[in-house]
């Protein structure tokens, strides 16, 4: 018998939400309907694939039996029996050993979470994923969290009814890349969506009882679209009520559309600055009762932004203005300390050494000009995406 009648392997995409770190992934599209966003190089070159139902169960299938060779392997204090498992994937290729090790993570870690791959899942419509979903549930009874991509133009297509129907085969929440809730942000970025079919997509999807976690993207449209991007974003959120807003700060990349607006003189880049005033400004604007604020990623300036939209309001609006009452030459240095994950709050500057601040404050100085600066601390960010 060969390894693939021994392993049926299943595919994987390559990416998921930082909260979907130890969720097993289960690829039901590949790449994205629309991939014509400026900043994104995600999926250029991946041809948009809904797969077969048939094919996604046989994917299902194959995790069963992953799962059907990691369980003994697991013990009551939630280790792994090590010398049984190099039996076990000895008789696996690397494609297998990458299965088996997901599926092993997600039992480890409970097996309770999916995430369903790629950019924009809830393209599989007509019944097709509400099948996937009963038959994923069939096979593992205890998962209780389901979640996924979905483009804010396709979301706005499915009525809440569906959505209802959605969940209840299980799916529990739905990620969408917003990034801006601007008409003119949207249209500069070519999102290929407007502010309403996100507002639509919102308003369907919490009616229908998933939960809703939209993407923000402070700097997106550059200086000259700054105060729009978070003023036209407060609007939308506060006529959506999502469960999550999470940041997602913009690093422009070389080779990307939007680095082409810059380098023809289209696109001023926003500064940290900018963008925190972006983030205060959407504070300020947005009203909701329940909505949470999410910085989970590394690329944000001030990761401890975080907490309940109302009441954790002022708490984060102080976090803002204990970061603007720095000066010019501290806040460089923060950016600079941030950017090398060397910070997460202002208070931790306090733990450079006299020489190292001496150091490295030099460093800002060096650099004149504000645009230059800026530019800097975009390349920096870019190693992060
Ligand atoms: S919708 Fe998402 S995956 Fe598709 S091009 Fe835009 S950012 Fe990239």
């Amino acid at each position: 018998m060969n390894n693939e009648e021994q392993h049926p392997t299943f595919r994987i995409g390559p990416i998921r939400p930082p909260s979907e770190a130890n969720s097993l992934l289960l690829q039901v599209t590949q790449g994205c309907t629309w991939n014509k966003c400026k900043f994104c190089e995600l999926y250029r070159g991946t041809k948009f694939q809904a797969f077969s139902v048939e094919s996604i169960k046989r994917d299902i299938d194959a995790i069963e039996h992953y799962a059907n060779l990691a369980k003994p392997l697991i013990q009551s204090d939630g280790s792994v029996d090590r010398v049984t498992l190099s039996h076990v994937i000895a008789s696996m290729n690397s494609e297998a050993q990458q299965c088996f090790y997901l599926v092993l993570n997600w039992l480890m870690h409970g097996g309770e979470h999916v995430f369903l791959q790629d950019g924009n899942t809830l393209a599989l419509r007509n019944g097709r994923l509400t099948d996937v979903l009963q038959y994923l549930k069939e096979k593992f009874p205890k998962i209780n969290r389901i979640t996924s991509y979905g483009r804010a133009e396709s979301l706005a297509r499915i009525s809440a009814e569906e959505y209802v129907q959605l969940r209840e085969a299980g799916l529990t929440r739905i990620h969408s890349g917003f990034e801006s809730g601007s008409d003119e942000v949207l249209a500069f970025i070519n999102k290929g969506v407007t502010a309403e079919e996100e507002i639509r997509a919102g308003r369907n999807i919490k009616a229908g009882g998933i939960e809703f976690s939209v993407y923000f993207m402070p700097g997106v449209g550059g200086k000259a679209l700054s105060e729009q991007n978070a003023l036209g974003t407060a609007r939308v959120i506060s006529e959506i009520e999502p469960d999550f807003v999470r940041m997602r700060t913009v690093a422009i990349k070389p080779n990307t559309d939007l680095y082409t607006e810059f380098l023809n003189g289209n696109l001023e880049l926003c500064s940290d600055d900018d963008k925190v005033r972006e983030i205060q400004l959407l504070l300020e604007h947005a009203h909701c009762e329940n909505t949470i604020v999410a910085s989970d990623h590394i690329i944000n300036l001030l990761p401890n932004i975080q907490g309940r939209l109302k009441e954790d309001k002022e708490k984060m609006l102080g976090i803002i203005d204990e970061y603007f009452s720095l000066s010019d030459l501290d806040r460089r240095l923060y950016q600079l300390l941030r950017r090398h994950n060397a910070v997460e709050t202002v208070a931790d500057m306090k733990k450079l050494n006299v020489l190292e601040r001496r150091r490295l404050e030099q460093m800002c100085k060096s650099v004149k000009t504000e645009k230059a600066w800026a530019e800097q601390m975009n390349e920096l960010l870019t190693r992060y995406v």
